[in-house]
Order: structure tokens, then sequence, then C-alpha cells
């Protein structure tokens, strides 16, 4: 692995403080690297690899369409496109469905969305035109420079300041704090339904309908960033399912493709026919038929194999065999989450305990400094939850 590495330092920009293993293949929800060491994967590739890796019949779909057609642009229909559209808006309730190719990409494309919507507001071209947009301190919503707009996280916006304008900011969680930032030129509340990189916090059914009844007063669009928290990981196909209201927009991506890189925003009909319109939007890739075959094959697995209904029936498990870590080690100081999409707080910053489960076998993430955060494949069994804990509980010692 080492060659693959010291080529890599020197060839790569130095983006990321990536940890020195080369990854070579998958199987199952195990990971192999160079060396041919396994590892249980509790991180799928950050949320993305819903099915773990080569699950039943997905690879077989996609070497088919590789012998098709991998692209011909917007410009005309393709087949994968137009299935995967109507599958996603059967999974979601929503009415038209934009591809993209990455999860910026969706919320710039929800963003442009917005800011369109608010000049059409009140009937006329320009009529209203408003074009602020409400985002949450902590979110996270991508590195281009419209997602970093709206990104509550000023660490990764300052370097790169001015951003777009007319973004302001409030709490997750905290509805007076989100009033407090409306205006009469808000067009749009956007946010995490689970917030992810800032920590997993899952939206409140409270703020959530509090949010819903105010854009429903005011005529501002709800925009729900369901990118990591999508797609089944908290036990419904969207997590915005939960809490029984409906954004106008939801920006997805990691797991629709199954780790072929693809995304896509969503909204309803009525938010459409105020918003984009032809020439307003576009991406050469975004919607090509290999990525869009992806999608229509995830969603088929997950309807063929109830991949919901394992969700629903593993995640109590992990909560539990979590709570009893919780209660266990005084430096964890709580579990959050929702379904397959878990972390635990600790008072201690979480590298070190990463580094050693990866020392041991075991594929983690963080989620912030303190927080470590467990989004595994979906197809995760007890006996994995099991494996994952006895590594976890091993490295978690040494801190004591
Ligand atoms: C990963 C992520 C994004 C950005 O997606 P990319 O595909 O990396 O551009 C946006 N929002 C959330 C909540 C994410 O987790």
């Amino acid at each position: 692995m080492q060659k693959y590495i010291t080529q890599a330092e020197q060839d790569l920009l130095h983006t990321y403080n990536r940890y020195r293993i080369v990854f070579d293949r998958g199987e199952g929800v195990y990971l192999y690297d160079k060396e041919g060491k396994r590892y249980l994967d509790f991180f799928s590739g950050i949320a993305v690899n819903a099915l773990g890796y080569h699950y039943k019949d997905f690879d077989a779909v996609l070497k088919a369409q590789v012998d098709k057609l991998l692209h011909i642009s917007n410009y005309f229909y393709n087949e994968p496109a137009v299935l995967a559209a109507a599958k996603l808006k059967k999974a979601s309730g929503m009415d038209r469905v934009f591809f993209t190719n990455s999860g910026a990409e969706a919320i710039e494309g929800a963003l442009k969305a917005a800011r369109k919507y608010a000049r059409t507001k009140g009937g006329q071209e320009g009529g209203l035109a408003g074009g602020e947009i409400i985002a949450m301190n902590h979110s996270f919503h991508g590195r281009t420079m419209g997602a970093l707009s709206v990104t509550g996280n000023p660490h990764y916006r300052e370097a790169f300041e001015p951003l777009v304008g007319d973004i302001r900011f409030a709490d997750m969680n905290d509805f007076e704090s989100v009033l407090g930032q409306v205006t009469e030129k808000t067009c749009a509340i956007l946010f995490e339904t689970v917030q992810g990189e800032g920590g997993i916090y899952p939206a409140r059914k409270e703020f959530m309908e509090q949010v819903k009844a105010l854009c429903e007063e005011r005529d501002i669009l709800l925009i729900l960033d369901e990118i990591q928290c999508g797609m089944g990981r908290t036990g419904k196909m969207f997590a915005w399912q939960h809490y029984g209201i409906k954004p106008d927009i939801m920006a997805c991506a990691k797991a629709i493709g199954g780790g072929v890189p693809v995304g896509a925003f969503l909204m309803t009909e009525k938010t459409a026919e105020k918003s984009l319109g032809a020439g307003d939007h576009g991406t050469t890739y975004g919607g090509n038929p290999l990525a869009c075959c992806a999608v229509s094959k995830m969603l088929d697995l997950f309807e063929e194999n109830d991949i919901i209904g394992h969700v629903q029936e593993i995640a109590p498990w992990l909560e539990e065999q979590l709570d009893a870590l919780v209660s266990e080690f005084d430096f964890i100081s709580a579990r959050r989450g929702l379904g397959l999409m878990q972390g635990l707080e600790c008072s201690v910053p979480v590298g070190g305990i990463i580094s050693r489960c990866l020392e041991m076998g075991l594929v983690l993430i963080n989620a912030g400094s303190n927080i470590l955060r467990f989004v595994p494949p979906l197809v995760i069994t007890r006996e994995h939850v099991g494996e994952m804990v006895r590594i976890l509980r091993e490295a978690l010692k040494y801190e004591l």
C-alpha cells in the first residue's frame, strides 16, 4: 500500500487528511485493503453504499447499461432517466425531478429554484422580488460556492467569502430563532432533516411542524436536504416522512445511486410552475443513463427486498447497543439519531478511537471532532452490529 500512498501524496491536492489505507474491493458489508485485510464497514463511503458491495443484481444491471449507452445529454430523453424519475416521484410524493451529479449540485439547483420562485411570487415577473434564504447554523450542504453559502459552519466558509448574498442563519430546532430571521424578502428555509456533518441532530417534530406552518402562511419554500439522511437510512424512504409534512423542494444524492455519482432535486408541481423553466438550469452529465440506471435499480431493490422494513427492524438493536456504551463509558455523553444514522457524543476528540477501530478492522467516521458517526450499509445484520460493538468497545477502553 505504501507505494500508492507515497504516489498519492505527490499527486493529489492536499484537501483531506486521509487515513493511510488503500481500499481495493468490497463484498457485502466488508471492505478489503490492498494487502487483503478485512474491515467491517460502518461508514458506507459516507452513507452512500446503502446496499453494501455487490448487492445481488445491482452490478449486472449497471454492466448491461454500460453495454447500451453511457451518455446522451439532456437534449434528449433516455429510458433510465424516465424510469428513475417516475420511481423517485412514487417514493417521495414529489412531482418534478432534476438529476444532478452530486449533492452540492442538487443544493445549487434548489437554491436557484428558490431565487427564481421569489421573482415570480405574487404572479408577475419581478413581482415581490426578495431572494433571502434562511439556513441553519452547524448545517452542511456541500462545497461549491452556493452550497457553501448556506453551510452554517464559518470554518468552511470564511476563506471563500464573499459568497452568495442574502443568506441568514438560524438555529436548528429553535423556531423562535428561525422566526427572528424571517423578513418580507424570505423566499426559502433550508435545512437537513437530520443534520449530518453538524453532529447527527434530527429535526424535532414540533420544529418541523412550526416551520412548515410558517412556510405555508408566508408563501416561503421549505427546502429539505435529504442527501445524507434520505434513501431509507432513517427507516423511511425520506426522513421527512417521519413527520407528516412535505417539503416544497428536496435535495438527494449519496445513497440514491448506491455508489454511482448522482444527485437530484425534486419539487412539487406548485413550486415547479413558478420556478425553473426552459433555459434556467442545466447540466451536461446530470440524468445520464448509467447514473439513472443505478437510481432506478436501487429503488427496485429497496422495494423487492423491503430494505426499509429491515432498517426499522435492525435500528432499535443498534440503538440499544450504543445506549449500552453510553452507560458504560463516562466520556460518552449521549446517543442521537434516527434509524441507521446515529451518533455518539464524546467529551474527548474521537480521532484516536477511529484510528484504533481501523487497526482492528472496523471503519467508522466522525461528525465534528467529538462525535462518532454510525452510517452502515442498510443491509447489516444483528451479527454485524455485535461485531462492530465488540471492536468499538476494545477501542474505547484505551480512552479510560
Ligand atoms: C454530503 C452532503 C452534501 C454534499 O454532497 P456532495 O455529493 O459531497 O456534493 C450536502 N448535504 C449533506 C447533508 C451531505 O451530507
